[in-house]
């Protein structure tokens, strides 16, 4: 009997699995670097890689050989035992990340789960005030949903923690009347991925630092989606000289398996949250931990940061070239990048690109994102960019 197509699992999926995701657009079945195979066998040159996850595309043999070898050697001890990949990986991510000594991971397993540790850190500031951006994503749990601003996701599920302020992104002037001493902490995305790749200005994220220093406010900066060599430097936060209380960490890190971290950097604040007072079953565990440590080695040995910005720049480089009327930019950082369009039609463009053998998303109505593997190569964006006019035939600007 022939193995079932996307039509036949869709079909399951729809009698079996929880509807909050709605109808999938395909069954993945098998990956390799950047390209993947839904069950009808089609093949797609994934830019979304599971949404800035698959850093290293699919079935890295880095990657692969980490896994392998962790798993037979030691999955999983509980916190009570230390395991040496959860060390060594604690110990590289606060080198990449600069941070000073007295500084501390707390491993978990997901970004929302990063910014619950990093709610419960600020509640040990003695204040429960918190201040977030509009438009932010931080997750979907009901601590991190009260900073999440989309309405239609924090409503059904209100009352929520508080009291949350969200303000609007880049304005100075509503950033200083939000802050101060009764706020225990300011949570920030460097750039805000699924508002469809919207950066805080560095002088923003300065500011942000000088007004948290000011009310004794921890600032959060929130690195799930940029962080981890995404924009070309290990986190994004490096871009605009500061030197934060927190960073949560989550997504490409694992290259697909859960895990997901917060950095605290500096002996006062890691002090904040002290033994029984949080914890989880699974986080730092060595199998996620070894991938970890093989994400951080892959970048640095291939040296992937430099090749992010170069194939980042590349990207906005010949999509300028296009000229053409329905696009009217790039936007963002290495290989976090949204492609601007002149109409609201993304949830098409998505659509065809994905017929066209294309994955890229559509965060929101004049956006494409494109959160690609660190490893694709100028080749493969080439391919896209030069499908991007067929993509768009037929499209008008709106005037
Ligand atoms: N924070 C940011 C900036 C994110 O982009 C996301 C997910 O997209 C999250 C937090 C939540 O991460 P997760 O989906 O792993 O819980």
């Amino acid at each position: 009997m022939p193995a079932p197509g996307n039509a036949a699992y869709l079909d399951r999926y729809a009698q079996s699995l929880m509807g909050v995701f709605g109808r999938p657009k395909a069954v993945l079945c098998r990956g390799e670097g950047c390209y993947v195979w839904d069950a009808n066998g089609k093949r797609y040159l994934d830019l979304l890689a599971g949404i800035a996850v698959n850093a290293l595309g699919h079935g890295h043999p880095m990657v692969v050989e980490a896994i392998t070898r962790q798993a037979a050697s030691l999955i999983h001890v509980s916190n009570f035992f230390a395991s040496p990949p959860q060390i060594e990986l604690a110990e590289r991510l606060l080198a990449v990340a600069g941070a000073p000594a007295g500084s501390a991971v707390f491993f978990a397993n997901s970004g929302t789960e990063a910014i619950e540790a990093a709610i419960k850190l600020s509640r040990r500031t003695g204040r429960t005030a918190l201040v977030a951006a509009e438009a932010a994503f931080h997750g979907r749990t009901t601590g991190a949903l009260a900073l999440t601003y989309k309405k239609a996701y924090r409503e059904p599920f209100a009352p929520l923690i508080g009291p949350v302020t969200h303000v609007p992104l880049n304005d100075e002037a509503a950033l200083r009347s939000a802050v101060d001493r009764d706020v225990g902490a300011l949570f920030l995305e460097p750039i805000q991925g699924e508002a469809g790749v919207v950066a805080a200005d560095p002088a923003y994220l300065r500011l942000a630092r000088e007004l948290t220093i000011a009310s004794d406010t921890l600032l959060i900066i929130d690195e799930v989606q940029t962080g981890v060599g995404r924009t070309g430097t290990w986190f994004a936060f490096q871009q605009a000289g500061i030197v934060p209380d927190a960073i949560t960490v989550a997504k490409g890190l694992g290259a697909g398996v859960p895990i997901g971290a917060m950095i605290t950097f500096g002996p006062d604040v890691s002090g904040l949250l002290t033994a029984g007072q949080h914890g989880t079953t699974f986080g730092g565990n060595p199998l996620a931990a070894a991938v970890g440590l093989a994400v951080l080695d892959t970048i640095e040995t291939d040296d992937l940061l430099a090749h992010v910005t170069s194939v980042g720049n590349h990207l906005v480089d010949s999509v300028a070239a296009l000229s053409h009327p329905m696009i009217s930019g790039v936007r963002g950082a290495g290989l976090l990048r949204a492609i601007e369009l002149s109409a609201h039609v993304s949830a098409v463009v998505a659509d065809r690109a994905l017929a066209a053998g294309f994955i890229v998303n559509a965060p929101t109505p004049d956006v494409l994102r494109l959160t690609p593997p660190l490893i694709v190569t100028t080749a493969q964006i080439d391919s896209f960019v030069a499908a991007l006019p067929a993509l768009l035939t037929g499209l008008e600007p709106t005037s």
